[in-house]
């Protein structure tokens, strides 16, 4: 899948529409997802054009790679979830229901979560 430049999420990097920001560096942003499905629940991007965790994974320069990934940890332990817990979930290709064609990764915290997945096989 090839990359969309107008999805919400470059727009947002781009500063084209708003957020409400949490943590920025050269290599993420992160902000609080518009519909919250938990008390907390902010979205981490990272700054480039990658459709997925598999496009990421397969194309970004590693100093991106371990750049993202650091920023995730660190935006976890700037909201005081780290004690409590949280959870991270990256949505990837069609069976995930991804809807934003920009990788992000959700992190959800603030109350007992409950089971990974609502059980349906
Ligand atoms: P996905 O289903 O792709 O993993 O998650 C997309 C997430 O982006 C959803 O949780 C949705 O609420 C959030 N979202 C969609 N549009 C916007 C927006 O314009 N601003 C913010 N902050 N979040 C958005």
């Amino acid at each position: 899948m090839s990359y969309d430049p107008n999805n919400v999420f470059a727009k947002i990097l781009r500063g084209e529409i708003p957020c409400k920001r949490v943590y920025e560096d050269d290599f993420a942003l992160a902000f609080h997802d518009i519909n919250p499905r938990a008390p907390v629940h902010v979205l981490v991007i990272p700054k480039g054009a990658y459709v997925s965790m598999a496009d990421f994974t397969a194309q970004a320069p590693g100093e991106l790679l371990a750049g993202f990934l650091r920023a995730v940890g660190t935006v976890a332990r700037q909201l005081g979830v780290e004690e409590s817990g949280y959870r991270i979930l990256a949505n990837t290709g069609p069976n995930s229901h991804q809807e934003v064609p920009h990788l992000h990764v959700h992190i959800f915290a603030g109350r007992p979560l409950g089971p990974m997945l609502v059980e349906r096989h």
